[in-house]
């Protein structure tokens, strides 16, 4: 088989894959090598949400106030905005979803519109569930370290992970961009709101019998390894 077909082959029984972690657990990084070994598009709320504070769209005016405090965007706002988006062709064989759900409210939410006739006629696979366990003093580093490449969307850490040329994206000569909520007083605040509002999800998604615990301390390609035998644990693929 070759890696077209191969890739093809895992695609049609992926199904959706959850990625939980706190900001900085490495969640952005890992759901892009996910896609690109599945095949299955990367759904990033946060991304999303930025887009649209960018292009000043209705919701971006809505939610920008929100992000900008570091404080969850409201359930409605940001369940209406990925149901849009779950709708479309391409995550008929799966889907990973990056940075939601974010509170029980999104996960029962989710839980019942991946029972709805619609999705279980598409994605038949149960969700997989997998939690990146970072310690404190490494997410702080990971946040205030992080640089991203407007135009490609390539995430450096200035710490672990430099460019070659320093604020300069080492794939299309782009200036790297900081992002607006990776500042101290900003990051505490999303801190804050992790503990508080997301992880009760992890016991939520125990219960269920899906969780996966990751290490997300270790090497970024020890990482991934881990992520990838996680998606491939059972009776999946
Ligand atoms: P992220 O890029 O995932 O760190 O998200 C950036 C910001 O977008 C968060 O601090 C929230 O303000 C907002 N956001 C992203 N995903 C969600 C979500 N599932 N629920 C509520 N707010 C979200």
């Amino acid at each position: 088989m070759d890696g077209q077909q191969s890739t093809a082959a895992k695609a049609a029984t992926v199904g959706p894959v959850i990625l939980l972690g706190a900001p900085g657990a490495g969640k952005g990084t890992q759901a892009k090598l996910i896609a690109q070994r599945y095949g299955i598009p990367q759904i990033s709320t946060g991304d999303i949400l930025r887009d649209n504070v960018a292009r000043g769209t209705e919701l971006g005016k809505k939610a920008k106030a929100f992000m900008d405090r570091g404080e969850l965007v409201p359930d409605q706002l940001v369940c209406d905005m990925v149901a849009d988006r779950l709708r479309q062709a391409d995550c008929n064989h799966g889907f990973i979803l990056d940075g939601f759900p974010r509170t029980v409210a999104q996960a029962e939410w989710l839980d019942q519109l991946l029972a709805d006739q619609f999705f279980k006629n598409r994605c038949q696979v149960p969700p997989v569930v997998v939690n990146f366990r970072v310690g404190y003093n490494q997410l702080l580093q990971r946040l205030t370290g992080r640089r991203s490449c407007p135009a490609c969307g390539r995430i450096y850490n200035i710490y672990f992970q430099p460019p070659r040329v320093p604020d300069t994206c080492d794939a299309d000569g782009s200036k790297l961009v900081t992002r607006k909520d990776d500042t101290e007083e900003v990051i505490a605040e999303r801190l804050k709101a992790y503990e508080r509002q997301t992880l009760p999800l992890i016991d939520y998604y125990q219960r269920q019998g899906r969780l996966r615990e990751i290490n997300g301390d270790q090497p970024p390609d020890k990482v991934t390894a881990e992520a990838f035998r996680a998606m491939e644990h059972g009776d999946r693929l």
